[in-house]
């Protein structure tokens, strides 16, 4: 049964340092929850989940108040830490579950037009790229999980084609990698921009705080989310806080809670970027998960992607941050030898969720109380759309795209740890094995 108040055992820690947020220029003063705010809907969480679900909310309910609260500031947490490829499609390879997999796939490709629609229709600037992305394998035996993204894309119905080795020097500027797949359709972005200028232009009915933590949610007639200066009393709620809501006791048991970590470089010399190839731009996905994901940044940057750690704990300590700087300091350097020693803007990890079956979590726990995580492949894009969705879900409103996503299975139950540590960190050492020399 559920208990009638709950307060989170752990909030968002301010961790470590988030690359993409510090190069941008200082947020104005946070507008932070103090004294009793009312809303008709309060949304807990300012990510690509949260921001889409209170923008849609407040579009279609104008005369309606929407809160929108966030622990930290917009676009310090996981949708401003990513490495920022907005995903219209995507193929791992073997798809165990096909079915939801090209449902997921429509909800992909939705969101990437949302998010496009978004930042141009608001003017947003978050260095937004059409590039594209190339999936990438190094070594030979990375060769099959290459084939794999290629067949998954068959499957799906999406184009691709082969990218060799010189065609790959030409783009990177660096020998490392044998073979590619590529697609087109998807987009670049500075994630933490992104996100900023998402909640910067939310509709005037829809209020921001930010460095408000929800420190108990009671639900004892009504809503009321206690944060540090302030209540908000509010109809109805939405759980948009990703893995932090089995902190407050909702959807345990359902998101494996997975961190991947980054590092952006400061901005290369006119003669460090001769050495990162001709097109001034490109985005790399690994086909092995123990690959890194590569991009030069539209603004000259490197930002290098890799390292999987089990997130219960849902901190970076700094000898795992600073094996993780290690990491990117050495995959950098395989590539380009003469880049080895270039300063990193920030290194950072975020916490990434997976369910076991491609499932959702999307909709009503209790009269009132909603919930949306985006989890798997595409996060963000899927995150946007479902935001938009569940919005429209709880307005009313139907649409064969909500019916696809009401028709995807829920996210099923998952082992308690210590089975779930085990078996997750049998599956990191897995890949590591089958493909040694990716990352
Ligand atoms: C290194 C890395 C690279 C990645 N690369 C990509 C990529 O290229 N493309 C992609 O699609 N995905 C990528 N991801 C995954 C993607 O960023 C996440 O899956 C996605 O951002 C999750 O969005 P969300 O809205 O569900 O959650 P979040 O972005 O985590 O938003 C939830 C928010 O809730 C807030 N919150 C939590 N608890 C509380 C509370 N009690 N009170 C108030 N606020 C609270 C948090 O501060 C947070 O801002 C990457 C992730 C990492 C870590």
């Amino acid at each position: 049964m559920f208990s009638r108040s709950r307060k989170p055992r752990k909030l968002p820690d301010d961790g470590p340092r988030n690359g993409w947020y510090e190069t941008l220029p200082p947020p104005p003063p946070a507008r932070i929850v103090e004294g009793v705010v009312k809303a008709d809907f309060a949304v807990i969480g300012a990510g690509t989940c949260g921001c889409a679900v209170a923008r849609r909310l407040a579009e279609l309910r104008p005369d309606d108040r929407v809160v929108l609260v966030e622990a930290t500031r917009v676009g310090y947490g996981t949708s401003g830490r990513n490495a920022g490829f907005m995903l219209d499609h995507h193929s791992h390879g073997g798809m165990k579950h096909f079915e939801a997999a090209r449902k997921n796939d429509r909800l992909f490709a939705a969101g990437t037009a949302y998010l496009r629609e978004l930042v141009q229709q608001h003017q947003i600037q978050c260095n937004w790229s059409d590039w594209g992305r190339i999936y990438v394998a190094a070594e030979a035996s990375a060769e099959d999980a290459l084939q794999g993204v290629a067949d998954g894309f068959d499957r799906l119905g999406v184009a691709w084609r082969d990218v060799d080795r010189d065609a790959l020097e030409e783009i990177t500027g660096s020998r490392f990698y044998r073979s590619g797949v590529r697609a087109d359709g998807s987009a670049l972005v500075q994630p933490a921009a992104m996100m900023r200028g998402l909640a910067g232009a939310l509709p005037i009915n829809a209020t921001l705080y930010e460095e408000s933590p929800v420190v108990e949610l009671d639900m004892r007639g009504g809503f009321r989310l206690v944060c540090p200066e302030g209540t908000i009393e509010a109809k109805q709620v939405v759980l948009a806080n990703h893995v932090f809501a089995e902190e407050l006791g909702f959807l345990k048991h359902r998101i494996v809670p997975l961190a991947s970590f980054a590092s952006l470089t400061r901005t290369l010399s006119e003669a460090e970027k001769g050495q990162v190839g001709t097109e001034g731009e490109f985005g790399l996905l690994p086909a092995n998960a123990n690959g890194s994901t590569v991009r030069l940044t539209l603004d000259g940057r490197i930002l290098m992607r890799n390292t999987l750690h089990y997130a219960r704990g849902k901190r970076f300590p700094p000898e795992l941050m600073a094996e993780v700087t290690d990491n990117h300091r050495q995959s950098i350097a395989r590539r380009w030898p003469g880049l080895a020693d270039v300063g990193f803007a920030g290194t950072w990890g975020g916490i990434l969720g997976f369910t076991r079956n491609e499932g959702t979590v999307f909709g009503a726990i209790r009269p009132g109380l909603w919930a949306l995580m985006s989890a798997d492949a595409a996060p963000m894009t899927k995150g946007a759309i479902g935001g938009k969705l569940l919005a429209e879900h709880m307005c009313g409103i139907d649409s064969e795209l909500l019916q696809v996503m009401l028709s995807l299975p829920k996210a099923s139950l998952l082992p308690p740890d210590p089975v779930l540590r085990f078996v997750v960190n049998r599956e990191i050492r897995k890949a590591a094995a089958a493909g040694p020399g990716e990352r």
